[in-house]
């Protein structure tokens, strides 16, 4: 029976990153995942993620830079394409406010961000109704993160810095060795993989693989759609990636992206879904839905507001009370590190979550302040 250093459970954005990190110093890691890869179900697999440096604390900011830096070594380690930069507009009503705190902590942070008028907004972006918002925050970081091939990528570069990929194994149980260590995970078909450590990264389904989890994370449905512009003149502002942004407009929960797959911009609501069981998520779109999609665009972006849906996706987050995000060893085994609790806004922050994983891991310690991803927060 072969024994790992380090067995990942789960290939998302965040496996597959931790993988790639302790593979790159050596360790003799196994990727462990539920579904052939990449699972079309996982949280991190669309088109599409928004990546902005726009966060309301300069924690966070520093760590999309950080990442940032980390998504840019990866782009050229892969000879791949992983983002587009757009910038991200973060349309506001109220001071002080979300938009307002996040201009400030980006410029705390050394950082550039603008604060511009609604009038002003439309005069860059003609598309949106200045009517609908009173001010703008630009975050000129903000970029597609092109999530499907990113996640292809990582898994990819983990394989060939010596990873073994496993798919279509579902962890059902982390094996006690005694004594608060854990030798190893067993799969549903009864295999027994041992390691040294083990990460848990299994996304929206943590809650079934660590039941003792279920009072601290809930799991909701969230949709995504595709709706592909009618065809403008050349005289009118279209909404391809060199002239409209990423929007945030998150008085409404509402946040999109120009042009990037199809022909088709994509648009989804921020606010937390229904809670649901995360091996029995109802696929089917609710018409109520769209329609709330279409009421947005009809104030916000009037030229969309007939847009032909294209497509509509089904995901899951996995949520903290508090969105923070759970990074901490397991209460029961001190070599079991939890990785989880992204709450709808992880995905940017992959290749720094994994560089910390991997840091705990082969030190015990982060160069990152964690404190605020503890359990005992
Ligand atoms: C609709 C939506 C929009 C989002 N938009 C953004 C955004 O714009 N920007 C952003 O930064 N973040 C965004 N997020 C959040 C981000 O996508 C997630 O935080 C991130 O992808 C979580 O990655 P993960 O690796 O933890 O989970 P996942 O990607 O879900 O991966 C978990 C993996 O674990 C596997 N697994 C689970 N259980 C087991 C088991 N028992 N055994 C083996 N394998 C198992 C699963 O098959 C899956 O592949 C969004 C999320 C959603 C749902």
């Amino acid at each position: 029976m072969e024994s790992y250093d380090v067995i990942i459970v789960g290939a998302g954005v965040m496996g597959a990153s931790a993988a790639c990190e302790l593979s790159r110093h050596g360790a003799k890691v196994a990727l462990i995942d539920q579904a052939a890869l990449p699972n079309p179900s996982g949280a991190s697999i669309d088109h599409s993620k928004v990546f902005r440096l726009a966060y309301p604390d300069t924690i966070y900011v520093q760590m999309a830079a950080g990442a940032l830096g980390l998504w840019r070594d990866i782009e050229e380690e892969t000879d791949s394409r992983l983002m587009t930069r757009t910038g991200a507009l973060l349309l506001g009503t109220l001071r002080p406010s979300f938009e307002t705190m996040c201009y400030d902590a980006i410029r705390q942070s050394s950082f550039e961000a603008e604060m511009i008028s609604s009038d002003e907004a439309a005069r860059r972006y003609p598309q949106f109704n200045p009517d609908a918002f009173s001010y703008a925050v630009l975050d000129p970081l903000g970029a597609i993160l092109h999530a499907e091939s990113a996640v292809r990528a990582l898994i990819d570069l983990a394989r060939r810095r010596g990873a073994r990929i496993i798919e279509g194994e579902r962890v059902s149980r982390i094996e006690s060795g005694g004594n608060g260590i854990a030798r190893g995970v067993t799969t549903a078909t009864g295999r027994l993989f041992p390691s040294g450590s083990v990460i848990v990264a299994s996304g929206p389904w943590t809650r079934a693989v660590i039941p003792g989890l279920s009072s601290i994370l809930t799991t909701t449905r969230q949709e995504v759609f595709y709706f592909e512009p009618a065809k403008v003149s050349a005289s009118k502002a279209g909404f391809d990636a060199d002239s409209f942004p990423i929007f945030i407009a998150l008085d409404t929960g509402f946040y999109g992206f120009p042009i990037h797959h199809g022909g088709s911009i994509k648009i989804a609501n921020h606010r937390k879904g229904v809670a649901v069981e995360p091996y029995s998520v109802e696929a089917g779109i609710d018409e109520a839905s769209v329609a709330m999609c279409r009421d947005f665009f009809r104030y916000y972006i009037p030229a969309l507001a007939d847009a032909r849906l294209t497509e509509a996706r089904v995901c899951m987050y996995n949520n903290t009370a508090d969105d923070d995000f759970l990074i901490d060893w397991h209460p029961d085994f001190e070599n079991v590190l939890l990785v989880t609790g992204f709450s709808g806004h992880g995905f940017k922050f992959g290749p720094l979550i994994g560089r910390i994983a991997s840091e705990l891991l082969l030190t015990r310690e982060s160069s990152y302040p964690i404190d605020r991803f503890r359990l005992g927060r």
